[in-house]
């Protein structure tokens, strides 16, 4: 069979792109195929938008399309939508100032393709290919630093970290993703860009934080920020961690041990977020046991869970992607003993939220994987919680209080009492007894024993 000839990179660009190209082009404009999308075609990494940059200006693009979202009109950036695809298409730009070292001053739309190349971050990310004749522009040898595994900043350096401080924070998390080595130059003009990226939008740090944590390892670009210093600007609470030495059940510091953590994860970004953060109590409880000389981290999982909080909040994470994390920091620690009966795995259940198994399982399992010693009656232990929990799961066991054969209006009309806050109270004393005795969940015994706990006084309710 003869073989068949490889794909140009031209030809590897989806049909709708070129379509959009040839558009341009029979209108007298150019669009080339820019950015992150070039590099990872390149390196034969799939890519999953399609930037477009051209020289025509946004009034233009929008009369050229029929279907056509004004992403960001003012910054050059429009949406054409094929079918159900939406593909960015930017028109050329020059390098503004950045006076506030956030956002350029002004936006200056340029006809020259290098010069919209030369404002862009990395000799990586500054590639433009043409889909139409399938040529390379690549005027800052992008080509050669991909070869050699490399970020590379566009220019010098220390005044372009200057213009835009989360540059440094794109260098440590391109580094984790793509698996490079930041080119010695670039890597030593992050320092002098701390000021700046302390004055970058929360909102832009972190999602250049979570990009890194979808990394395959994640570690990489969390040691580059450790190093550089980019980590003490932008989640100072972990610097405690590092060189925070543990006890015998841990080959390794708080810090090391964090990141074998996040790389043993799912890929996840809010699950790594969580075992980045999940010992970050344990440097503030850190004692020396009485009898065993060694050390101890007593409730540092309940100290942690604030920190990760405040954490959480600054990085404008949504109220339920916080909660999430801040809830896994604070179950993070699966004590489980194969001696715990029915009722206590049921118990362990509600405790974490029958939703939030799965993930609390993850992270203990990862956080197991990552102490650096032998942990496999651990693992083997959490295996079987996992077990017990996905049976007891199917049985249907009464789970929360909303699971229970009758309701609160059921109470207030069988019991006679008015509405309060005891009818929580006696919905939690009839959850305790459905997770203790499952058959306890009928309507009859339900009510019977709601009647002894109003009348022993122990649900304080007014008769
Ligand atoms: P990913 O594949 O993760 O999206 P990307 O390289 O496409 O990576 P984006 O943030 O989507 O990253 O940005 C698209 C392109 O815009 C980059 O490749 C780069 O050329 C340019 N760019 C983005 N942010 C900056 C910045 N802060 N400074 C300079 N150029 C930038
Ligand atoms: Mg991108």
């Amino acid at each position: 069979m003869p073989h068949a000839k490889p794909m140009s990179l031209a030809e590897i660009v989806p049909s709708d792109v070129r379509r959009i190209c040839k558009r341009f082009a029979a209108a007298g404009y150019r669009a080339w195929v820019v950015g992150g999308c070039t590099r990872d075609l390149l390196l034969g990494r799939p890519v999953h938008d399609w930037d477009l940059a051209t020289n025509a200006l946004p009034s233009a693009v929008m009369q050229l399309f029929p279907r056509v979202i004004p992403t960001g009109v003012q910054h050059g950036t429009v949406t054409v939508m094929l079918g159900p695809n939406g593909f960015e298409v930017t028109t050329l730009r020059g390098e503004g100032a950045y006076s506030d070292g956030r956002h350029p001053d002004s936006v200056r739309f340029v006809s020259d393709l290098r010069e919209d190349l030369a404002r862009r971050d990395f000799t990586i990310n500054a590639i433009a290919l043409d889909p139409l004749d399938g040529v390379l522009h690549d005027p800052f040898d992008g080509r050669s630093d991909l070869e050699r595994r490399l970020i590379r900043a566009v220019g010098r350096p220390q005044e372009r970290f200057g213009e835009d401080g989360l540059r440094v924070l794109r260098a440590a998390r391109f580094a984790a993703m793509l698996d490079f080595d930041i080119e010695p130059a670039t890597l030593a003009a992050i320092p002098s860009a701390h000021a700046t990226l302390a004055k970058v939008s929360m909102e832009r740090v972190r999602d250049e934080l979570l990009k890194t944590m979808s990394a395959r390892h994640p570690s990489r670009g969390l040691q580059i920020m450790l190093d550089t210093g980019i980590l003490a600007v932008v989640l100072p609470e972990l610097l405690p961690m590092v060189g925070c030495e543990q006890n015998k059940y841990h080959a390794y510091d708080v810090w090391t041990h964090t990141l074998h953590c996040v790389d043993a994860s799912p890929d996840d970004v809010l699950l790594r977020l969580a075992a980045l953060l999940h010992d970050v109590g344990k440097p503030g409880v850190r004692a020396i046991g009485e009898k065993t000389a060694d050390y101890t981290f007593y409730e540092h999982e309940r100290v942690g869970a604030p920190i990760a909080d405040k954490i959480c909040t600054r990085l404008k994470l949504s109220n339920e992607q916080r909660a999430r994390v801040v809830h896994l920091v604070a179950e993070h620690l699966v004590v489980y003993d194969p001696q715990w009966s029915d009722a206590a795995v049921r118990r362990w259940i509600r405790r974490v939220g029958a939703e939030s198994v799965a993930d609390v399982l993850a992270l203990a399992r990862a956080d197991a994987d990552a102490k650096g010693v032998d942990s496999s009656d651990t693992i083997a232990r959490l295996h079987q919680l996992h077990t017990r929990v996905d049976a007891l799961t199917a049985q249907g066991a009464a789970l929360t209080v909303r699971d229970l054969a009758i309701n609160g209006n059921d109470l207030m009309r069988e019991l006679q009492v008015p509405p309060g806050p005891w009818i929580g109270r006696i919905l939690d004393h009839l959850l305790e007894i459905v997770l203790e005795d499952p058959s306890a969940n009928q309507p009859d015994r339900l009510l019977h024993a709601a009647r002894s706990f109003v009348l022993s006084g122990q649900a304080s309710c007014p008769r």
